[in-house]
């Protein structure tokens, strides 16, 4: 095993009517900016619960924020906080109000242009407005995490940060919140999860063996349920179990001590500043592709993975792990995920643009052993056609 600090501050409330407890996990005398989405929280009522639950506290509102978080429509919230003196944000919705309200936590109080935020991955930051979430969209992990991913539009940018700073003080899981998902959502959940597992446990072993049995159990589970969410969305067990694997996907415990890859990440978050495709789908086309291509490193993980989590114990080492690739994304597709570039509209052509946006973003050298230089990811990209 690797080692490591593990060090994840965020309480999590969950279960059914938990977003009432806001009255005691907010400070009374707080100045709260609620931020948020498109309307979903507006339109089936979260909204007005979180209101009514903290009460006579000062509150303004901050509406807006778009899928993958735009860097030009959180400044305008930067600067409603600095101008009101608010010192607690509140982020009501899915990872990208999440993201980007960590965003504006940490930009107010920035020394210096908060674009530098992204530029750096976050290395400097060095205080945070306080922030609490209540989450609406189980997939990203982002409600007990200290990361998050920022878009500036106008140079296709997509970029991430991370800090210490920005962990949610508190992260509200109600699972019946998620029952108004449309099943796009509920479908890009699951995959999101399940690969933040994968980068986290398909890679080199080095003796881990309860991340190994935590990976596996997750992704066991997101197997089950993710299906069983989209067939009876009203499922209280249903959403509870996914909810909670989702977060658990990415709050720190299944990558402590492990290799790390994220270069399925990496790549997708180009396509998607790009491109425009959700995140998730970017996710669902990069990874098959790149265990399949990276199958000499990852080896024994693809053999491990095809045994315990598909229970391919039969025929050759390789046919083992061609058919849990095979099956990955099948899964992914039987969400209704589509796993091509081409399913998107995506064509060769697009290719060259990818790869010199992954060169002016420094992933020269990704992966959990930094193998994959730029030529590298062009062969992935073009094998995911
Ligand atoms: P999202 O972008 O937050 O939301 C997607 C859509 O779902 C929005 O249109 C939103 O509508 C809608 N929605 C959310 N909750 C809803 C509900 N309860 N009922 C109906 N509609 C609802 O999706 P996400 O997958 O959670 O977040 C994706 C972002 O997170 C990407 O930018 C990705 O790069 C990032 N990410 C972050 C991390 C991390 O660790 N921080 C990890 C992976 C990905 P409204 O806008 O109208 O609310
Ligand atoms: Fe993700």
């Amino acid at each position: 095993m690797l080692n490591f600090t593990y060090y994840n501050p965020t309480r999590i409330v969950f279960g059914a009517g938990s977003i009432a407890r806001l009255d005691v996990l907010v400070p009374a005398d707080a100045r709260i900016l609620i931020l948020y989405g498109g309307g979903s929280a507006e339109r089936n009522g979260t909204l007005a619960e979180v209101e009514a639950a903290l009460g006579a506290r000062t509150v303004q509102r901050f509406g807006g924020i778009e899928p993958n978080p735009s860097y030009e429509t959180l400044m305008k919230a930067v600067e409603l906080v600095r101008r009101e003196k608010l010192d607690f944000l509140l982020a009501v919705g899915g990872g990208s109000v999440i993201d980007g309200s960590k965003f504006v936590a940490a930009a107010v109080d920035y020394d210096g242009e908060p674009w530098h935020i992204l530029e750096t991955y976050g290395k400097h930051i060095t205080r945070a407005v306080a922030l609490g979430c209540v989450l609406t969209l189980p997939a990203t992990g982002s409600e007990a995490n200290c990361a998050g991913v920022v878009t500036r539009k106008s140079i296709k940018a997509k970029l991430g940060f991370g800090s210490s700073h920005v962990y949610p003080r508190f992260a509200v899981l109600d699972p019946e919140k998620t029952y108004s998902l449309p099943p796009r959502q509920i479908a890009n959940g699951v995959v999101d999860a399940f690969v933040h597992v994968m980068e986290q446990y398909v890679t080199y072993p080095v003796h881990a063996a309860v991340q190994d049995r935590y990976a596996e159990s997750l992704l066991q589970v997101l197997i089950e349920v993710g299906p069983q969410a989209l067939a009876t969305p009203q499922d209280y067990e249903v959403r509870a179990n996914l909810m909670w694997a989702a977060t658990q996907a990415l709050h720190g415990v299944v990558g402590a001590g492990v290799p790390q890859d994220w270069a399925t990440h990496k790549i997708g978050h180009e396509l998607t500043a790009l491109h425009g495709l959700d995140h998730a789908q970017t996710l669902a086309i990069v990874l098959p592709n790149l265990l399949q291509l990276r199958r000499d490193v990852k080896h024994d993980k693809l053999l491990q993975y095809a045994s315990r989590v598909w229970k391919l114990d039969s025929g050759t080492a390789e046919a083992r792990i061609d058919a849990a690739i095979a099956r990955t994304r099948a899964f992914f597709e039987s969400l209704g995920v589509r796993t091509r570039l081409s399913d998107y509209g995506i064509g060769a052509d697009a290719i060259d643009e990818v790869v010199t946006q992954l060169a002016a973003h420094g992933m020269t050298a990704i992966g959990e052993d930094k193998g994959m230089d730029l030529e590298f990811s062009r062969r992935i990209l073009h094998a995911c056609l």
